[in-house]
């Protein structure tokens, strides 16, 4: 469970779950082929590993906006801003993953180590791309 919670803190701060000494990004939409702390590779040597993170990050940055339209529309019954309420969505909608996308990354990965520890043999092997 402490194991669990230290991965999930360091991809918090988008930093390897695993050893937490390297960053798994070169840059915001690009992650390196393993983390240069550990040398785990950054899909665990699967297939469409990210999988998970797409499923995250669409729900976590479109429920946003949901959420938030949801509430304005409560707070300000009878008399909702339909437009404001329209256009923010829309914008959330589109800026939200894009800034959640590095984060859900890290989180899927922490969250995927949390049920499978890292094997020996994940780490620093030669990377096949
Ligand atoms: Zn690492």
């Amino acid at each position: 469970m402490k194991r669990s919670l230290t991965m999930f803190l360091r991809a918090l701060r988008l930093r390897c779950p695993n050893c937490g000494r390297g960053s798994l990004f070169v840059s915001w939409f690009d992650t390196a082929p393993s983390c240069p702390g550990c040398g785990l590779r950054r899909d665990r040597g699967e297939e469409g590993y990210f999988l998970g993170a797409m499923a995250i990050n669409l729900v976590v940055s479109e429920s946003i906006p949901i959420i938030g339209i949801v509430v304005t529309w409560v707070l300000t019954y009878p008399n909702p801003p339909v437009l404001a309420m329209t256009v923010g969505g829309m914008i959330g909608a589109v800026i939200l993953p894009l800034l959640f996308f590095p984060l859900s990354r890290t989180l899927w990965l922490a969250l995927d180590l949390s049920f499978r520890p890292v094997d020996i043999h994940e780490l620093n092997r030669p990377q096949t791309e």
